[in-house]
């Protein structure tokens, strides 16, 4: 067998040295067109069958067709747009591949998962996001890429200091488009779009298709194939969930408890404020867990370095505000935990999303308190499922009427008041 090296155009590392005599594959991967050089690949990283959606968007992907696609985290969405996208690139040229997401963690994931995929090829993927310095970011496209993953402001940034142009761009991905509309982006992807060429491949994933975005993707797309996979309001079945219903004043006891209780690998905790998800970590750090702290505070090192963490085994616990929810692969969650209710309930399917993902199983338990009630039971609407409440056997509970569902209700309906959840947005 042959090995050569590549450059690692990100990192100025050597890419890893690699086989390129690739043997003749005949799996379920290459049955979709997909090369023996890609086919092998996956094979390597241990996919042994397309998820749904790889094996409808592959085939539709790699002869050059538009898609307008519809999939729930976790669902192997990644690869169904980054295998057949550099089967079609083939070798080194321009910068012909561009992959806007919303956030720099997505961003990175993405790249992560190009620079994977595309190992026994000698294509060039970087990754452009604010927050950091240009100089990096500047060598890296004066060397010439392939295929970027970027987020809006900074890619328009490079655009005009004339550091990239995207005349060459055959292939352009719009992920989560739904998200990018949320954040305000719309206006910076629709002056993108206008900088690549009419004639091109686009790719459009979002979870919810409003007005507004159906007009983005009429604009931007030219008969797409629709993928629909799953719906976003349901969890991934491997997510086994339940409610502890509990009082305010006893969260944090009832946390550690199902801490100690639970056999876990890596328990991602979700708060709903910066302040709140800070000071949880505190009191964790403090009874003795490794924990990492992910929320929109924190600066861009921080973040990545409590990912990393997290992804590592150097943190067991990493506490987040929904920052954390979307998108985000984090391989082996075994357990998340919402310490506090989300305030929407499509927030709680992405949270829970984060375990389980691909085929594996993983918990989700939610701290519900009496105040928690009404946004509680709008979850189960949202998912059209009653989820189990539970109880922990020997922790003293000092207010057993929250086993009660009518009293709950009643107590729910006393102690909201509007003006209280009309602040909750502007806390996050
Ligand atoms: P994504 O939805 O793209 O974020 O992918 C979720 C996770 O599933 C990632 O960790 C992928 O590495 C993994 N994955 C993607 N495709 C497959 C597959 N066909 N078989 C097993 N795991 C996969």
């Amino acid at each position: 067998m042959i090995d050569k090296t590549f450059d690692h155009p990100r990192t100025g590392d050597v890419k890893p040295t690699v086989p390129v005599d690739i043997p003749k594959m005949e799996t379920a991967f290459s049955a979709l067109g997909l090369s023996d050089a890609l086919a092998f690949g996956v094979q390597e990283m241990g996919y042994v069958t397309p998820t749904p959606i790889q094996a409808q968007a592959i085939p539709v992907v790699l002869q050059g067709g538009d898609v307008i696609g519809s999939a729930q985290t976790g669902t192997g969405k990644t690869a169904a747009f980054a295998l057949p996208i550099i089967q079609r690139l083939g070798t080194h040229g321009k910068l012909r591949c561009l992959i806007l997401e919303p956030t720099r963690e997505l961003a990175l994931q993405v790249e992560e998962a190009f620079q994977k995929y595309a190992k026994f090829t000698d294509l060039r993927v970087t990754i452009v996001y604010g927050g950091v310095g240009y100089g990096k970011q500047e060598d890296d496209l004066r060397r010439g890429v392939d295929i970027i993953a970027a987020t809006p402001g900074r890619l328009l940034d490079h655009l005009e200091r004339g550091n990239c142009s995207l005349a060459n761009v055959d292939i352009l991905v719009l992920d989560e488009v739904d998200r990018m509309l949320d954040m305000g982006f719309l206006p910076d992807v629709r002056r993108i779009v206008q900088q690549c060429p009419k004639a091109r491949q686009t790719l459009f994933f979002t979870a919810t298709l409003p007005p507004e975005l159906e007009q983005l993707a009429g604009w931007a797309l030219r008969d797409p194939v629709k993928i629909e996979i799953g719906r976003v309001r349901s969890p991934a079945e491997t997510v086994a969930h339940a409610f502890y219903p509990v009082v305010a004043t006893q969260k944090f006891d009832l946390l550690q408890l199902l801490l100690e209780q639970t056999d876990f690998k890596s328990v991602l905790i979700f708060c709903r404020t910066r302040m709140g998800a800070d000071r949880i970590a505190h009191r964790l750090e403090k009874s003795g867990h490794t924990v990492g702290v992910m929320h929109s505070d924190r600066n861009q090192r921080e973040r990545i370095e409590a990912l990393q963490g997290f992804k590592t085994g150097k943190y067991e616990v990493l506490v987040a505000t929904d920052i954390a929810a979307r998108g985000l692969d984090i391989a082996g969650v075994s357990h998340v935990i919402n310490y506090d209710v989300p305030e929407n309930a499509e927030d709680y399917v992405h949270r829970i999303g984060r375990t389980g993902r691909a085929q594996n199983t993983g918990d989700a338990f939610t701290l519900v308190t009496e105040e928690d009630v009404r946004d509680a039971r709008s979850i189960e609407r949202y998912m059209g499922v009653s989820v189990e409440r539970k109880k922990i056997d020997g922790f003293p509970y000092i207010y057993s009427a929250l086993f009660d569902e009518k009293a709950l209700a009643e107590t729910a309906a006393a102690a909201v008041k509007p003006a209280s959840r009309l602040h909750r947005g502007a806390r996050r």
